[in-house]
């Protein structure tokens, strides 16, 4: 997702290609701006409950309908800690501690090159599960139960294995 800008945002003089800090970027002549295609980042959370995690229903492009990690673009001003705990509470209504770093994984899929999404483990600690913001469901797994052919992206099934691991 390479955007290409044609005016400077700070002074709106119009901008040139130039290699800046190793590689050809848009620069601003007039004020010396660069644009630096930065990586989306986004952040999600395997909240686990004893044997139980906790799954949402994507009601958001992409994989509409298909169930995945609780999960959200961090903006710029967060702790990606912060960031996890929000995106949860907003899709789930259950407020969560975060335990740690589970992992990391492209966004979508690394031929995409969209980005980077962290995975933190969760444990809920209040909040009433509800499906809220752009999910349309939002419920507890038991390992049993667990959605495989409906799961919205291979990572989140990576995710999932990996959880399972960390229960025996
Ligand atoms: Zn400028």
């Amino acid at each position: 997702m390479n955007v290409m800008y044609v005016f400077c945002p700070l002074c709106g003089a119009r901008l040139a290609d130039e290699v800046k800090f190793g590689r050809t970027r848009r620069f601003c002549r007039a004020c010396g701006f660069i644009h630096f295609a930065d990586p989306k980042v986004a952040v999600a959370g395997l909240v686990s409950d004893g044997a139980r995690v906790l799954l949402v229903r994507r009601a958001a492009v992409p994989r509409v309908g298909y169930w995945a990690l609780p999960a959200g673009y961090m903006d710029a001003d967060e702790l990606p800690e912060e960031a996890v705990v929000r995106e949860i509470e907003e899709e789930t209504g259950i407020v969560v501690a975060v335990n740690g770093l589970h992992g990391i994984a492209p966004l979508a899929g690394w031929s995409e090159r969209r980005g980077i999404l962290i995975v933190f483990r969760a444990a809920p600690r209040g909040g009433e599960l509800a499906a809220c913001d752009d999910v349309s469901d939002a419920r507890w797994f038991a390992p049993a139960e667990l959605p495989w052919a409906e799961l919205a992206f291979e990572s989140t099934a990576q995710f999932l294995r990996d959880w399972l691991d960390s229960l025996k």
